[in-house]
Parts: structure tokens; C-alpha cells; sequence
């Protein structure tokens, strides 16, 4: 749990194959200090957490192992909330719900969140766009989308729906394969994806994609996905803007999927309202676009003032 100003402390599990128990540990006080901060940006009276667990989530996965993960949560009586991460599944999270109630993303409630974190990443590079290239729509602006799991893919389709070009990268070759033939993406090797030529880059995959080496080969003038944790360090940051790189700060742009999951805890026992939920997530673009217009206006990068913003909504606990 990072912080809890807001509200009790929200975030997804993660399962992987993390090297060592240092690195676990770290992963999720990271993305837990991004889930603060993306609550507040959001308006949302909750604070930021996340659970980690080592292991491979194609072989070491089990009902067992979920439910004794939903005893530790439960252990923690409601101030952190899990629900669905890279590697955890609302399957998963239904195994959790036999021990916790302290669990969100569930069928029967909001469900798999990346529809509406990849909704959410769509708004924020329209957003962009605007900014950067002057231009109102996404007709023949190219986007390199890194990673096509959950929400690359449904990004994909909704880019494509809009009128935009892909180019594509997974590891995995049947994602490729998918998107290749669903919507006429061109695919590169995971190493090209960054210097693809392109309008945006979306890293879709894990954290770190914009690091020394990335920012070296990067074509595109505007870097928006969904990943957590984007910039490899605060540093790549500043020079991307120094360089007239657009970035999207990271925990702005995919907040689709927590303002979706906040509905079940939020309006706990009512139904899962699909059209509310839309309708908060297109207020993503219109964040971006103040973030925009205030790093254009001084001279700091977009997530220097994302993070003073979220700040500042730290600093007034929220009203009971
Ligand atoms: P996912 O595991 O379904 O998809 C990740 C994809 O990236 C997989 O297809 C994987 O094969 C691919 N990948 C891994 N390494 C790669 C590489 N080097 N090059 C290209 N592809 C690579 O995860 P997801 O749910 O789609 O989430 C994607 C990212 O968005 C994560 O960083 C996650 O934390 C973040 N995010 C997701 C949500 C959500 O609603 N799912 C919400 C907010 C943020």
C-alpha cells in the first residue's frame, strides 16, 4: 500500500517471473505509488496499492494459490483492494472473491477493465495528436502499438475503427498473426517497434520501454499506451520533451480500467453501469489536454505536471 489520503488503497495483483524477491518487491511499490497517483488524477476517492506474485502465470497457476492470495488480502480488512493485472485473470479473481470481498473486477460486476483502459489510451492519443500534430482525427496517422495482450489488442481495434495505421510487435506470434490479419497491421520484430516510422508510439507491453536505447531510434513525436511505468527512469522523460516528444503520462492515460473496477466499489451491489463508465473515461483526453496545454505554456515535461497535480489532490483529503 502506497498511500491511502484518498480512500483504501486499489490496485491489481501481477503475476511473474520476477528474478528475486528484491525485484517483487520494488515492481510493486512502484506501480503502487502509479496507482495513487492515477486515482487522484481520476477524481476517484481511492489511494493506490498493488500485490505482486512470483511465478509463472502459464505453469504455476492454481485455485489454491489464488485463495490463499485473497486470505492476505482479506487479512488486510479493506484498506487494499485487489482485482486483475498482467499475468491474473478475473478467473483468478473469482478464486480470490471465495476468501476476500475486498476484490473487484469480478463477472458478475465491471469485469475485465482493459475494453476500457484501451478506451481510455484511445482518448489520450486523439488528445495527442491535436497537440502535437494539429490534427483532429486519426486518419492516416500511423501508431506503433508494443505488446497485444488485453488492451493492445482492443487499442488496435478501436484505432483501426478510427481511421488509423498500425504497426505491430509481440513476442508472442499469434498476436501478430491476429492483428495482421484483423486489421492490416504491419509487424516488426519487438526490437524495431520503437524506430517503426510512425506519428505515436504506444508501448503496450511491460514497463521501461522508453529508456536511453528506445529514445535513440524513436521516429515518432508522440508517445501514448498503455504500459505502466513507460519512462525506464525520470530522466528519459525530460528528454524526450527536450527533444519535442509528446509523452502521455502513463498513469493518466490508462485509467480507464481503474475507473471502470472503482464502479464496483463505489457503487457496491448496484449494477455495473457500462455508459457512466464511458462517459468518465473520455474526461482521460480532456486531463491530457490540460496537461498539455500547461507543459506547452512553461518549460516542464507533462508528467513533471501530471505528478504535481496528483499532488496536489493528495494534499486535500478527501471529503466522507
Ligand atoms: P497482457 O499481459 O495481456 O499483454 C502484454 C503483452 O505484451 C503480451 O501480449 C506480451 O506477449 C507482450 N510483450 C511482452 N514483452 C514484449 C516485448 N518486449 N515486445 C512486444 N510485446 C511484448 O497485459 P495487458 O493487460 O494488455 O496490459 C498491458 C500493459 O498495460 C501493462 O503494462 C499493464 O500494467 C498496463 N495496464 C493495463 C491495464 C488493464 O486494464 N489491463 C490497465 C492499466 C495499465
Amino acid at each position: 500500500m502506497h498511500d491511502t489520503t484518498l480512500g483504501p488503497a486499489m490496485g491489481g495483483c501481477r503475476m511473474w517471473r520476477y528474478a528475486s524477491d528484491e525485484e517483487a518487491l520494488a515492481d510493486a511499490q512502484r506501480l503502487a505509488r502509479g496507482m495513487t497517483f492515477k486515482a487522484a488524477l481520476a477524481g476517484l476517492p481511492l489511494g493506490g496499492g498493488k500485490a505482486v506474485i512470483i511465478g509463472d502465470p502459464g505453469r504455476d497457476k492454481s485455485p489454491e494459490l489464488f485463495r490463499a492470495f485473497g486470505r492476505a488480502v482479506d487479512h488486510l480488512r479493506g484498506r487494499y483492494i485487489t482485482g486483475e493485472d498482467v499475468g491474473t485473470s478475473v478467473e483468478d479473481m473469482e478464486a480470490v472473491r471465495h476468501e476476500t470481498r475486498h476484490v473487484a473486477g469480478l463477472a458478475g460486476g465491471s469485469g475485465d477493465p482493459s475494453p476500457l483502459t484501451a478506451l481510455g489510451v484511445l482518448h489520450g492519443i486523439r488528445a495527442a495528436v491535436r497537440h502535437r500534430y494539429g490534427r483532429d482525427t486519426l486518419d492516416d496517422i500511423t501508431v506503433a502499438v508494443q505488446g497485444l495482450g488485453h488492451v493492445g489488442h482492443q487499442l488496435c481495434r478501436l484505432l483501426h475503427d478510427a481511421g488509423a495505421r498500425l504497426v505491430v510487435s509481440d513476442v508472442v506470434m499469434e498476436r501478430v498473426e491476429r492483428a495482421t490479419d484483423e486489421f492490416g497491421a504491419l509487424a516488426v520484430r519487438p526490437d524495431a517497434i520503437a524506430g517503426a516510422e510512425a506519428e505515436v508510439f504506444a508501448p503496450c507491453a511491460l514497463g521501461g520501454s522508453v529508456d536511453l536505447a528506445t529514445r535513440g531510434r524513436l521516429r515518432a513525436r508522440v508517445v501514448a499506451g498503455a504500459a505502466n511505468n513507460q519512462l525506464a527512469s525520470p530522466e528519459d522523460g525530460v528528454a524526450l520533451h527536450r527533444a519535442g516528444v509528446l509523452y502521455a503520462p502513463d498513469y493518466v492515460i490508462n485509467a480507464g480500467g481503474l475507473i471502470s473496477v472503482a464502479q464496483d466499489i463505489l457503487h457496491r451491489g448496484a449494477p455495473y453501469d457500462r455508459a457512466a463508465v464511458e462517459a468518465a473515461v473520455t474526461g482521460i483526453g480532456d486531463r491530457l489536454d490540460m496537461i498539455f496545454e500547461a507543459s506547452a505554456r512553461g518549460a516542464h515535461p507533462p508528467e513533471q505536471i501530471a505528478d504535481a497535480m496528483a499532488q496536489e489532490c493528495l494534499a486535500v483529503p478527501a471529503v466522507a
